[in-house]
């Protein structure tokens, strides 16, 4: 297995520009996620990365070393895309075996490979069957199968999931969780499902306009979004986000949104005043008094999505949205208190996020 290392890969469609300027570097063994809503050029950039398209500007290596100048076939990297790309007139066992064969292995050897990796893979009893009599899980993996079979120095994957339906999704994002512990290849996975992301990236890349906006690993993104973009891509239900003002008084901040106030007693910041949006995520509010930032909530709507509701309500003239315990009684028009940690708040200023001095 190899590293990747991306320096500055632009790439313009006519007028469009689908990448500006993308680094990234993937350690080997590390698995990297892409996401990013669609067009903000995470396939592109895979494709260059294979060698299927030729970047304008930037260079792609592989353990250090450039690879702009070689064929795809060159760079022994192996794709699996969302079509599968299956050969629908050979076996299971002659899919697999293909890339080995054009390649000029042995026979004994294409044998033993085909069998490690079917058994990997849990498919050694599907090795005679057409890619017809497969379901779809089956079918994507004999196409990870096909990529897995020569071992080659960096997999990419491109939306591999997307055309399963939502219960098998969650269970073949598992098995390939599984799978690259085992085999601890370097993996490049492109989606545009930030679940998916934060559940299979060792670290993540979120994507938008062909740039990269922050890189670093899930659960760092998801507490320290740089930016408003990032902060509302990942998570779901989505950050709640308030334009209005910082001010402050006696060392204590305060955020005048529009028919709200909060006060942030104890929320340190490099920022004192100034126009900014404040984002707090749907958990990070409770129905109560409990913290120290108390606002009056009116209940819109709430949807039960069976282990917990979503409460939609509104305070002054925004929309708010808490996820509260299933146990929770609340009826639509009615008024609650609700009380925010001012510590779970995140501050942003022209659109960029202010560190708390709490933050690491
Ligand atoms: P999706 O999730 O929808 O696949 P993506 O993030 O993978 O989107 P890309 O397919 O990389 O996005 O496209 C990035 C931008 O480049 C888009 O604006 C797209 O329209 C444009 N683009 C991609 N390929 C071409 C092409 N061959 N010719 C012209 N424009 C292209």
């Amino acid at each position: 297995m190899a590293s990747l290392g991306l320096k500055g890969i632009t790439k313009r469609f006519g007028e469009t520009a689908a990448l500006s300027g993308v680094d990234l570097h993937v350690e080997d063994g590390e698995f990297c996620v892409l996401v990013g809503p669609s067009g903000c050029g995470k396939s592109t950039l895979l494709n260059i990365i294979a060698g299927l398209t030729a970047q304008d500007e930037g260079t792609v290596m592989l353990d250090g070393k450039p690879v702009d100048g070689l064929a795809p076939r060159e760079r022994d990297v192996a794709m699996v895309f969302q079509s599968y790309a299956l050969y629908p007139h050979m076996t299971v066992a002659q899919n697999l075996s293909f890339g080995l064969r054009i390649r000029g292995a042995s026979k004994p050897n294409i044998n033993r490979q085909v069998l490690e990796t079917a058994r990997l893979l849990g498919i050694e009893d599907l090795l005679n069957r057409k890619p017809r009599e497969l379901s779809g899980g089956q079918q994507q993996r004999v196409a990870m199968g096909r990529a897995l079979v020569r071992r080659p120095r960096l997999f990419l994957l491109d939306e591999p999931l997307s055309n399963l339906d939502a219960r098998l999704r969650s269970s073949v994002r598992l098995e390939l969780k599984r799978l690259h512990q085992k085999i601890l290849g370097t993996m490049v996975y492109v989606t545009h499902d930030q679940v998916e992301a934060m559940t299979l990236g060792d670290r993540v890349a979120v994507m938008s306009d062909g740039q990269v906006q922050q890189i670093d690993r899930p659960e760092t993104i998801y507490a320290h979004p740089v930016n408003t973009f990032v902060a509302t891509f990942m998570g779901s239900p989505e950050m709640n986000l308030y334009k209005g003002r910082l001010t402050s008084k006696d060392g204590r901040l305060r955020f005048q949104g529009s028919g709200f106030s909060l006060d942030l007693v104890g929320l340190q910041l490099s920022l004192e005043e100034g126009d900014v949006e404040l984002g707090i995520r749907p958990e990070d509010i409770e129905i109560g008094q409990g913290g120290a930032a108390i606002v009056q909530a009116k209940v819109d709507m709430l949807s039960n999505v069976g282990s917990e509701q979503y409460v939609h309500a509104h305070i002054g003239q925004e929309g708010l949205t808490v996820r509260v315990p299933k146990e929770a009684t609340l009826e639509p028009g009615q008024t609650v208190t609700l009380s925010i940690n001012p510590d779970r708040v995140h501050i942003f200023h022209t659109g960029r996020r202010v560190p708390a001095t709490s933050d690491p």
